[in-house]
């Protein structure tokens, strides 16, 4: 399937061995992804996509992929460096105008027709003359452009960026202005999740394997030998999640050597291991039966993963691979301090906690948040931090993913030292019995924790599994057990306008959840009660700014009718007391049943600045809550109609 597209995608004209790239070729190939919401089609067009490219690509060249699959997930860097776009669209209105010379004035005017700035630029350029053809535009001359674009700051800075972006948008032809624009702002648009991309470059390298050394399989064997290819690059991501080491790998140790050689190193974070939500200790016990599982406080702070590599350089990252380095100076100060003489290079997980520096209380999530992000002084902190460690991934070169939790936990015991107020293991108790995990919860409770995680100790049960919601996490928060709901991580997606008091900002907000398998949100609950004046006005502050006039494409709307929609990207906490069935709403559609599932009476808890809009609960989690309530409430009655 993947070869027999390739003819549709390579319309780069003479594009031959060595060449670079046509960015013609990629954006033919983000048109084809973008009409398609099949996930198998979209994977089978970029695989194709990919397997041109490696096939045209000179030997030893491995930048022609890198960039190309950096411009598919609309990066220019890993995460953890933080090269970004997002222009904001006054700008990039005035370099169309710029370059197409229409006036700013109708290019706003089609902008609000047409919801796309995208589709605004490729018009705006389609309709207008050219009396020569310009030279074609390439991937490695965009993706440096578009770098050269994200990194420029300072005073002149944003003439700099019109210009580069006027000098882009005159080369551009057929789709290319579409989705320049759309890179520059930041959103593709084309629903290509991340996991599609690497299945795709998976598929490729061993298509083009398969090729060069000219095998002919068996049906069965392809899609077996497929299946093995996206699993091992799946695998090999997840430890390392830099496509800077990755490709250059793949490329020359094809997919048998990149296990071997790309593993975890200290310098590169790794998405790390969550938990699954428990209602009840029991749970806990039926989940774990007759295993060896562990019970640690559940700190209420920050993730960091710390790494600090052999020469001594100390890297501190958030749960989103983020580097906090710059947020937390002290914690570079204070860690020399509890590693042992023997310790030369780890990664550590952890929770970063506020603390109280008189009383040496643990202190809520809040007083951290409150930091700044960036350039903190060490001697302007004024809320100290504590670092609790609960697992070590790396040590002394050699990663410790697959090696049981009781071991990780002794070489972290033996290679750190406590340090008061600075450094601690996160407290543990290896109870069994209902009461010893009841008192342990509430003793955690008291020392200010939100609860307990329980982890299996032994057994590849208690592997350390990066990037996934484990069964073998559990974690069992007071809020369940006081009956109070069910917490859910949900996106912004659209807006309704205050009445009365409240007509200067948004009076309720209509959330989602997010499907990472169909790559799309779905709508969820409107929520509108439990918001202050001055939340009002801060929410108002933040979406503003993320309005769009029509629901992005991805969005899967259902009956609701907000009056404004947003750019899914923030992330809210909110609490619910009850799951029901919804004929408006899809989030969980065809899970449960063939309407979707809507949240009742929802509160609002907190802004979750540390989530990305891809990370918020999924579908299944809210079908497994949704689940678990109806069981509880038929248990009920069924009790209720014995007794
Ligand atoms: P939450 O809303 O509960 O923070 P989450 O989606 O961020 O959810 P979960 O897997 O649900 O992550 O809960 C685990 C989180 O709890 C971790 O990300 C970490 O920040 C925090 N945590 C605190 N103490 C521990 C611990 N002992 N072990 C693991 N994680 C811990």
């Amino acid at each position: 399937v993947a070869i027999s597209r390739q003819s549709e995608i390579d319309i780069g004209k003479g594009w031959k061995v060595g060449d670079p790239v046509p960015y013609a070729v990629l954006t033919k190939t983000f048109s084809l992804i973008e009409a398609t919401t099949k996930r198998l089609e979209k994977t089978s067009i970029l695989t194709s996509f990919f397997l041109l490219v490696i096939q045209r690509s000179a030997k030893g060249d491995f930048k022609s992929l890198l960039q190309s699959v950096y411009l598919c997930i609309n990066r220019l860097s890993p995460d953890y460096v933080g090269v970004e776009l997002g222009i904001g669209e006054s700008l990039l209105i005035k370099a169309i105008s710029e370059s197409t010379g229409r006036s700013l004035s109708t290019v706003k005017a089609d902008l609000k027709k047409e919801g796309d700035l995208g589709l605004v630029a490729m018009n705006s350029k389609n309709s207008q003359k050219t009396l020569f053809k310009p030279k074609p535009l390439t991937v490695p001359f965009v993706f440096s452009n578009l770098r050269e674009i994200a990194l420029s700051a300072g005073h002149s800075s944003q003439a700099k960026k019109v210009s580069i972006i006027t000098k882009l948008l005159a080369a551009c032809q057929d789709f290319e202005a579409k989705y320049i624009v759309r890179s520059l702002e930041g959103k593709l648009r084309i629903g290509n999740a991340e996991r599609t991309v690497l299945v795709a470059l998976a598929h490729a390298a061993l298509l083009a394997e398969k090729e060069a050394a000219g095998k002919k399989w068996s049906k069965e064997k392809l899609a077996s030998r497929l299946e093995e290819a996206a699993n091992v690059m799946k695998a090999v991501y997840s430890e390392l999640p830099t496509y800077d080491l990755v490709i250059p790998s793949l490329l020359e140790d094809g997919l048998n050597g990149l296990r071997e050689k790309c593993k975890l190193t200290p310098g590169v974070p790794l998405k790390p291991m969550l938990a699954k939500p428990t209602k009840a200790i029991g749970e806990v016990l039926d989940r774990f039966e007759n295993k060896r599982f562990t019970c640690e406080y559940k700190y209420d702070g920050e993730r960091a993963q710390v790494h600090k590599l052999e020469d001594g350089t100390v890297g501190v990252f958030s749960r989103n691979s983020e580097d906090m380095s710059k947020k937390y100076p002290d914690l570079a100060e204070q860690l020399p301090h509890c590693i042992k003489e023997s310790t030369k290079s780890f990664v550590l997980d952890a929770e970063a906690v506020a603390i109280d520096k008189t009383t040496g209380k643990l202190m809520p999530f809040q007083e951290l948040s409150r930091r700044k992000r960036k350039d903190v002084k060490v001697e302007d902190i004024q809320v100290r931090v504590c670092l609790f460690a609960f697992d070590i991934l790396f040590l002394n070169g050699e990663p410790l993913l697959q090696k049981p939790l009781c071991e990780r936990r002794r070489l972290l015991r033996e290679h750190f030292q406590i340090v008061p107020g600075e450094f601690d293991f996160a407290k543990s108790s290896d109870s069994e019995t209902t009461e010893e995990i009841q008192t342990f919860l509430e003793e955690s409770v008291k020392d200010g924790c939100e609860g307990l995680m329980v982890k299996m100790l032994d057994t590849d049960a208690s592997y350390y599994e990066p990037s996934r919601r484990s069964v073998n996490w559990l974690k069992l928060k007071k809020d369940y057990l006081a009956g109070v709901g069910d917490s859910l991580d949900l996106v912004v997606v659209g807006g309704y306008y205050g009445k009365g008091k409240r007509t200067n900002v948004y009076g309720a907000f209509l959330l989602a959840c997010y499907d990472a398998d169909s790559e799309e949100y779905q709508t969820i609950c409107k929520i509108g009660t439990g918001f202050s004046e001055e939340m009002l006005q801060a929410h108002w502050d933040t979406l503003r700014p993320l309005e769009i006039t029509k629901a992005r494409s991805d969005v899967k709307i259902g009956g609701a009718k907000p009056d404004i929609w947003f750019e899914p990207k923030i992330v809210w906490e909110v609490l619910t007391a009850d799951l029901s069935l919804s004929p408006i709403y899809t989030a969980a559609q065809g899970l449960v049943e063939e309407r979707g599932i809507s949240l009742r009476f929802p509160r609002f808890i907190r802004v979750r600045d540390d989530k990305a809009a891809d990370d918020a609960t999924g579908p299944e989690q809210i079908a497994e809550m949704y689940e678990r309530q109806a069981l509880a409430q038929s248990s009920k009655s069924g009790k209720k109609g014995k007794g």
